[in-house]
């Protein structure tokens, strides 16, 4: 009796689901999405990067002791399942677009929950996943190549590394000049993103120095167009560093990209999905892309060496001689970035010791010994996330930049990637034009 009263309620909800219109059916899924990403949320702190939507939305019942793995996977299942059932509908282009990527983050629901859960995957397996993509391997000859264009660089006798950072040395930030550099730094990034898009009028950020992290910076949107900026102050802060955090965390970086998305998506259509941002999804390759690329977009050519030459090497009380040079060598290190992959690829995948990981960090990433030990710890909270900063990087620079486009077209793409609900996929080479 029991069960055929069930069948009789299940019946009846999937009558009335079939009878909803397709928006209604979406904004429902919408906001069960968000429910899980809570959900898993409460068993994983670092899950939720922000979340700016209804209270009604989040877990009404304590946490359970143990993570209920089942039921999680099962409700992302049913899920998933639901957007296949509406994508069969003929739903219009925007709507499709909406479910396909709600589908793809659901995909990093799924890795996420069996990774709480303790379950081991391979780094490639977990960064599909998570982020969608598979980041290229290249072999260690490929970092040995760019390794000697900077060992011409730079002058000087001993590791490549130390002269490296002997170079650094001449840039590091007094600490008392922090705030003041990288206030002077945000100001020019906001002005620059300003210039090519309207920003929502309350928009703002706080700045904040912290230590004991083992990032270097982090952006925390807050909802409404605020966000709390981060700077981790652990190891020494570099001129470069003001540019990074004013373009990458700020503008047009994380802020810009979360306050479009706000504003375009959450209270331009309603799209509840939005205003939960999961840091283990496909929508942190696109948050970390574009944030990197975007600095190279704010200071295209020799900007950064200008900028910090005339505004924020004086401001720091700090001579300009090398700056040249440095940002020569800062711009060669970029491209040895990729090592950190491999560093992690090769830890997480137990291919490789920490000592051969902290080796590979110093040797063709140019890490101190100091920070590739803050490198480590970083890989061991957050590990396939690294690729987005680079990989990331390279697929949104392909997606922007198309033959004969200009630096106005670039801004323009650049807004549209920040405004839309945009999948990994959908940078991918052999997908573009989908
Ligand atoms: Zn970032």
């Amino acid at each position: 009796m029991k069960q055929l009263l069930i069948a009789a309620v299940c019946l009846i909800w999937l009558s009335c689901q079939s009878r909803l219109k397709p928006d209604t059916a979406i904004n429902q899924l919408a906001e069960n999405y968000v429910r899980l990403g809570l959900q898993i949320g409460a068993y994983d702190p670092a899950f939720v990067d922000a979340y700016y939507g209804p209270d009604s939305l989040k877990p009404k019942y304590p946490t359970a002791a143990v993570l209920p793995k089942d039921s999680l996977l099962h409700a992302a299942n049913l899920q998933q399942q639901e957007i296949d059932s509406l994508l069969k509908t003929g739903l219009a282009d925007s709507s499709q677009q909406r479910l396909h990527w709600i589908s793809a983050q659901l995909t990093a629901f799924h890795r996420r929950i069996r990774m709480i859960a303790g379950e081991k995957s391979s780094f490639d397996e977990e960064s599909k996943d998570l982020f969608g993509v598979t980041a290229p391997v290249f072999p260690e000859s490929h970092y040995q190549t760019l390794v000697q264009q900077l060992n011409q660089l730079l002058p000087g006798k001993g590791l490549l590394s130390e002269r490296f950072q002997q170079l650094s040395n001449h840039f590091i930030i007094p600490k008392e000049k922090l705030d003041t550099v990288f206030k002077a730094a945000i100001a020019e990034c906001r002005k620059r993103t300003r210039s090519h898009y309207t920003l929502p009028g309350k928009e703002d950020f706080r700045m904040e120095f912290v230590t004991g992290k083992p990032w270097n910076g982090y952006n925390w949107y807050k909802g409404q167009y605020q966000s709390l900026i981060q700077i981790n102050t652990d190891l020494p802060v570099l001129i470069d560093r003001a540019i990074d955090v004013g373009s990458h965390e700020s503008y047009p970086g994380h802020h810009v990209y979360n306050m479009l998305l706000e504003q375009n998506l959450y209270r331009g259509k309603g799209w509840v999905e939005i205003s939960l941002y999961p840091l283990f999804s496909p929508q942190s390759l696109i948050a970390e892309g574009s944030a990197n690329y975007g600095i190279e977009l704010a200071f295209p050519g020799e900007e950064k060496v200008k900028f910090s030459k005339e505004v924020l090497l004086p401001l720091a009380g700090l001579d300009t001689t090398g700056i040249e040079a440095y940002y020569e060598a800062v711009s060669l290190r970029a491209q040895l970035n990729y090592a950190r992959n491999e560093a992690a690829r090769g830890l997480l995948n137990g291919t490789m010791s920490e000592t051969e990981a902290i080796r590979w960090l110093v040797d063709y990433a140019l890490f101190t010994p100091g920070s590739a030990a803050k490198s480590l710890d970083f890989i061991r909270q957050y590990r396939s996330y690294v690729i987005n900063y680079n990989f990331g990087m390279d697929l949104v620079r392909h997606y922007v930049e198309t033959p004969g486009s200009t630096q106005a077209d670039h801004w323009k793409k650049f807004g549209q990637l920040l405004s839309n609900p945009v999948r990994s996929s959908d940078l991918l080479p052999a997908e573009k034009g989908r």
